[in-house]
């Protein structure tokens, strides 16, 4: 029997969905309340304890390479040093990708293949524990496996799709992203050790509040909680609410500790300056931390039309940042050349103006008490509605 791409996808969305309940009694996400890893360059064990019997899947992603494990929800009680990457494994990380799934990236510096994955009863009656032995391959053996599970497609791409109400006639939309989440925890802070994905969360519900305040507008959060959105989702999440604009949200680290202040990113081909373009290319290795595999762009992508509304919404991007900076002036802390731009993948809509603002760097001190702090998030966000009433404002008079 030939099946089509979309068929095999959703058998596969079946069998997952068949699957889960097997290892959710009741709603209680499973628990991984142990785990430990051993071997060498050639072959390693990693090894996960389990309260219940986990369903989980295993693929492969390349560039680099990484195995996947996909689990339903589960919560992870593990130290740091229970997976602390060795071997074959450069890179470990776990965390929950939504929509009631988790996730193991195992990232490799060479191709390998899982030989054994396997579930199995705890001796001591403590539940269940995940068995996966990966070994080295060559290049040619691991493109093969790449090509053998073509047919699965990747799990992310089996979440259901968003329903999302349609934006009430009238209302401007400002789509608030908070940046990183689930699996992708983002920067931490150096002093109080607060994950960059909860700063954003916080700072978006305030910002949500202060532009719901606006007459006229309708703020939407892309993500209400801690989980993983891919980049192009948080796009296409902003577009199917009929976003007017989209502000992503972040704070992150620099190796220079004392730089502090906020900056507002604009997208562009070439970046303003060196720590322009350092940021943008970390912030879009997100996609590769949760091992989503990298989809192509779309053939439309070269449309002239879709050109030229790009670069009449680059304008009005370019226009949203101005006001930022100006309704921050004198208020917030801001970098020197506040308003720089570059490739960030997050603000590729191509008719939502968008923006990135980093609010400030968890890896400065007097920066890292601010964004912890609600006051002080409460006065920034109020701020922003003001921008974004400023930004209406020129909108308007400029016709758009
Ligand atoms: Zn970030």
């Amino acid at each position: 029997m030939i099946l089509s791409a979309t068929m095999r996808r959703c058998l596969l969305g079946l069998f997952l969905l068949c699957g889960a309940p097997v290892a959710q009694a009741g709603d209680t996400p499973l628990l991984a309340y142990g785990a430990r890893i051993a071997g060498d360059d050639a072959r390693t064990r990693v090894v996960i304890d389990f309260d219940r019997k986990p369903v989980f899947f295993v693929h492969y992603v390349a560039n680099p390479t990484r195995v996947i494990v996909d689990l339903p929800e589960t919560s992870f009680g593990l130290k740091p040093e229970d997976l602390k990457a060795r071997g074959v494994f450069t890179e470990i990380r776990y965390g929950a990708m939504g929509a009631g799934s988790s996730r193991v990236v195992l990232t490799a510096k060479k191709p390998v293949a899982i030989t054994v994955a396997d579930v199995k009863p705890d001796e001591a009656g403590k539940g269940f524990r995940l068995v996966l032995d990966a070994e080295r391959v060559t290049e040619d053996r691991f493109a093969v496996l790449l090509k053998e599970q073509q047919w699965t497609g990747s799990v992310a791409s089996t979440k259901t799709a968003r329903v999302v109400e349609p934006p009430a006639a009238g209302s401007f939309v400002v789509a608030v992203d908070a940046g990183h989440g689930g699996i992708d925890t983002g920067a931490i802070g150096s002093e109080t050790k607060m994950e960059e994905k909860s700063v954003t969360l916080a700072f978006a519900g305030e910002l949500v509040a202060a532009l719901n305040k606006e007459s006229g507008v309708k703020a939407v959060l892309t993500r209400d909680k801690d989980e993983f959105l891919s980049l192009p989702e948080r796009v296409q999440t902003a577009r199917q609410h009929g976003a007017n604009l989209f502000i992503s949200l972040h704070a992150d680290t620099l190796k220079q500790r004392d730089i502090r202040g906020a900056t507002v990113y604009t997208i562009s081909d070439k970046a303003s300056d060196h720590l322009a373009a350092n940021l943008a290319e970390r912030e879009n290795l997100s996609d590769e931390i949760a091992g989503v595999a990298f989809k192509s762009e779309p053939a439309e992508v070269a449309d002239i039309l879709i050109d030229l509304t790009r670069r009449e919404t680059q304008a009005f991007s370019v226009n949203l940042a101005r006001s930022v900076v100006s309704s921050f002036e004198g208020q917030i802390n801001l970098i020197n050349n506040p308003h720089r731009h570059a490739g960030f993948r997050v603000l590729q809509a191509p008719d939502v103006p968008s923006i990135l603002l980093e609010l400030g760097f968890l890896s400065n001190k007097e920066d890292e008490k601010l964004l912890v702090d609600p006051v002080w998030r409460r006065k920034v966000a109020d701020l922003l509605a003001v921008a974004v009433r400023g930004y209406r404002g020129g909108a308007v008079a400029n016709g758009g």
